[in-house]
């Protein structure tokens, strides 16, 4: 059968085409956005394997993501009759662990070897510090771990890296230390994955010749954003360069396909060296460098739009791209009042693409930094609209957020075991780990909680976990009558994790997301006047309810709800405002996180969306300082690398694209009015619609402070935005110590804080806090006898004691 005639060429440009029946040669694709490398790259190797050139085996495929990995192993298996799981395709980091699991004792490795990521990379860092007692001041455990890193890059051990002063000396030394523990540990982190299995090709003959003779294609997609390492590993395997040959006895056969756009080389930051395009053309003498310039993506104002902006950059090899697809749909631009407003219109759109017939999945958010997309996700949550975040943590799941949570559970609960581990040695206060068995035996012997076997515990373990608990108990006691927020504070203040991450230089991003946390406590609001049936409903229906309601005006919908149940009939025991959001925590970090395969929304930062597509895409937080990002503003390459990072974020779309920015924004603990940004200059007006409404509804009209509708102007969002604290965390602090307790509230009923009352069932106790009004009127009640309670005071029956 003449190949011309299969049917896997068939929508294929006469360029493309060219592209996947290359002869077996090393070539270079450099093409803009959209206009089928990738897709290029996956039938080059289906016309591969159908014509009979090379075996599943003899493919080596390396994709940026292990999504794109997945999506072309998916897509090869609908061309071909093959099974696609014996094909080497997939990230750089991904092929490494496959072959260092495959040759663990040769890599000297434990079989199971573990992975550290980043963050995990960093304690490990730290954890040596303090058993050598490495000074942090002097050797910032983040600059060794970017040292440590870079080294890897350029493929030097210890002993190879050139000692020119003392302070290198000293970085050597440790990164000598860190070595030593990870081997002992049996764990390697990402760069150890690449430099490990480059130097197990490198020093063994026999693996490198058997793959260098198996591996007859190699394919290599978002080459732009290769390292040196990475690179060196590509012409190790495909046998150019000093190891080609041991003897003149092997002529090794592997061709490189390399595709890539230089436009959307995002990755300077870590080490990619665009640079590596222009090095692979010359030294792997490739004679065959194709273009494509026809997109297939998007229309022409959305393909306008990403050619002018990347058009104000200087440093650019040179392509073109165009579209034969017409105009499209305008670009729809679109100015919220607030973060608020903008990620509730954003799930009003989204509705309505759905509505449309848009699948969910078809639809992405995108934006600059992880932390806008806490907002979004409770947006997402509340109208239970299913999404999936990709890449990055999502925010209940951070390790800050997480040590903070376990000290909150513990003031619920101090029997929750999982909590008490995750704080008590943490910030460290001296508990050792042998302590810590010593406890865990005393439980397990007696079968109780760790809390209550401490008593049980002797000698100077005894006394640290003793006075750990007391703390809590104490924190427990000031809280009480304290507002959510003011809770929360006091426990950030009291568990000294402020101090521990103010004290970490590298700690900012963790005190941004714990004074996030603060905001999101702040936001989680009872709504008065609906009543507990209100709350009690299934969420979605809740949103019509509310919807319906006359009484939602001037309600942020984006706000969380406090889901409190029903109290209980006979007593009036209810939820404490601080348990409902737990449970609002634990349920947004798990529940509503779409299953693999659900029809989902979408969640991602530009840089993770390189190479993807969508129907629709919203690129949130167009806003100075944040798109472009503050920390690359102010330089020439940071900021084309932002412009890069927006040519991304634009081409993405295929048929809708929205670009948003608010007026306020509370990120970081702060409000923020941010300018919108510059890249909205750098478009063609022709191509953009501008959709902000003039009257009230979401923003336009109502400005800032005005209007009660839920654009976040008015109603409870005001106080948040005024309840609002700078980035100085002092501050913070003292405002936070020093908020009163919430005094001289009056229910219908008459009830007062500080007032006496007496309770059927748990005796006379002492009102600390009040909340509500109406049917949702609540008081936490200090008993002496039963602790502390919540009670709602439209079931329980209290009387006053004078
Ligand atoms: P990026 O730079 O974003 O990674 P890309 O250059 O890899 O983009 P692809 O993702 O391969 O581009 O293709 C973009 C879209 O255009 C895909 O939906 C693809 O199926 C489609 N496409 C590519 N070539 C053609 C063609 N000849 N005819 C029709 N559609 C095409
Ligand atoms: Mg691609």
């Amino acid at each position: 059968e003449p190949v011309s005639n299969s049917s896997l060429l068939h929508n294929l440009n006469p360029e493309q085409l060219a592209a996947v029946t290359l002869p077996a040669e090393h070539a270079l694709i450099l093409a803009g956005a959209g206009s089928g490398k990738t897709r290029v790259l996956t039938t080059r190797i289906a016309w591969l394997l159908q014509t009979g050139e090379v075996s599943p085996g003899g493919i080596l495929a390396v994709t940026f993501t292990n999504k794109a990995a997945k999506e072309m192993m998916t897509r090869l298996g609908a061309m071909l009759p093959v099974n696609v799981r014996g094909m080497w395709i997939g990230t750089f980091h991904g092929l490494c662990n496959r072959f260092l699991r495959a040759h663990y004792k040769l890599a000297n490795l434990p079989q199971a070897f573990q992975i550290l990521d980043t963050q995990d990379q960093l304690s490990s860092i730290k954890r040596l510090y303090k058993q050598f007692n490495i000074d942090d001041e002097r050797f910032p455990a983040k600059q060794m771990q970017w040292f440590i890193g870079g080294c890897k890059e350029d493929g030097l051990r210890p002993n190879a890296v050139v000692a020119r002063d003392d302070e290198t000396r000293k970085k050597i030394e440790i990164y000598q230390l860190y070595e030593d523990q990870c081997q002992r540990e049996g764990v390697v982190d990402f760069g150890e994955l690449m430099l490990r299995s480059y130097e197990l090709l490198r020093d063994n003959d026999p693996i490198r010749e058997h793959y260098q003779r198996r591996f007859r294609h190699i394919l290599i997609d978002e080459f732009q954003d290769t390292n040196k390492l990475q690179y060196a590993w590509v012409k190790m395997l495909a046998g150019t360069g000093a190891h080609s040959s041991v003897d003149g006895a092997f002529q090794p056969t592997g061709c490189v396909l390399a595709v890539g756009d230089d436009d959307q080389s995002i990755y300077a930051f870590r080490g990619a060296r665009v640079g590596n395009m222009a090095d692979f053309v010359r030294e792997f003498g490739v004679r065959h460098q194709i273009k494509l310039e026809e997109n297939y993506r998007s229309g022409s104002n959305i393909l306008d739009s990403a050619n002018a902006l990347i058009s104000h950059n200087s440093k650019r090899l040179g392509k073109n791209l165009r579209t034969s697809q017409g105009p499209g749909e305008p670009v729809r631009v679109f100015e919220a009042t607030s973060d608020f407003a903008e990620a509730q219109w954003m799930v009003d759109e989204m509705k309505q693409l759905v509505r449309e017939g848009h699948e969910r999945k078809e639809i992405a958010v995108l934006y600059r930094s992880n932390a806008q997309s806490r907002v979004i996700e409770t947006a997402l949550f509340n109208a239970s609209m299913p999404y999936k975040v990709y890449g990055g943590l999502r925010f209940f799941e951070r390790a800050e957020i997480k040590n903070a949570l376990a000290y909150l559970r513990l003031l619920e609960n101090p029997r929750d075991d999982t909590s008490f581990m995750r704080a008590v040695n943490f910030p460290p206060r001296g508990i050792g780990a042998r302590s810590l068995e010593q406890l865990q035996d005393l439980a397990r012997a007696s079968g109780c909680a760790l809390s209550d076997a401490v008593s049980g515990l002797s000698g100077k373990a005894g006394t640290n976990i003793g006075a750990f608990l007391a703390g809590i108990d104490v924190l427990r006691e000031q809280t009480q009558g304290m507002s959510l927020r003011d809770t929360i504070v006091a426990t950030l203040e009291h568990s000294n994790l402020l101090t521990h991450y103010k004290a970490d230089r590298e700690g900012a991003d963790r005190l941004e997301n714990l004074a996030e946390l603060v905001n999101a406590a702040e936001s989680f609001v009872s709504i008065e006047g609906f009543g507990r049936d209100a709350v009690a409903l299934p969420v979605d229906e809740l949103g019509q309810a509310l919807t319906q309601s006359p009484a939602s005006q001037g309600l942020d919908l984006n706000q969380p709800v406090l889901d409190i149940p029903a109290p209980d009939a006979e007593t009036g025991e209810t939820l404490s405002p601080l348990a409902a959001f737990l449970t609002h925590a634990a349920l947004e970090a798990g529940d509503n996180q779409a299953q693999a395969g659900q029809d989902a929304i979408q969640l991602m930062t530009v840089h993770a969306s390189k190479g993807l597509e969508f129907d629709a895409v919203f690129i949130t937080g167009m806003e100075e300082g944040l798109f472009p990002h503050e920390n690359s503003m102010n330089d020439r390459d940071g900021l084309e690398e932002e412009r890069r990072l927006m040519y991304v974020a634009i081409t993405r779309a295929r048929k809708r694209l929205y670009l948003s920015h608010s007026q306020t924004r509370m990120l970081h603990g702060q409000t923020r009015y941010n300018l919108k940004s510059r890249f909205f200059e750098e478009l063609p007006e022709e191509a953009l619609k501008w959709i902000t409404p003039k009257q009230s509804g979401f923003g336009g009209g109502s400005g800032f402070g005005g209007g009660a509708s839920y654009s976040g102007a008015g109603g409870p969002y005001s106080e948040r935005a005024r309840g609002q604290f700078g980035t100085d965390y002092t501050k913070y602090n003292t405002a936070a110590t020093a908020a009163p307790v919430p005094a001289q509230k009056e229910t219908p009923g008459g009830l007062k804080v500080k007032q006496k009352v007496f309770h059927p069932k748990f005796g006379e106790g002492t009102v600390t806090a009040l909340e509500g009004t109406g049917e949702d009127a609540r008081a936490q009640i200090n008993f002496p006898r039963h602790g502390v309670k919540w009670l709602a005071l439209s079931v329980a029956k209290l009387t006053p004691v004078p």
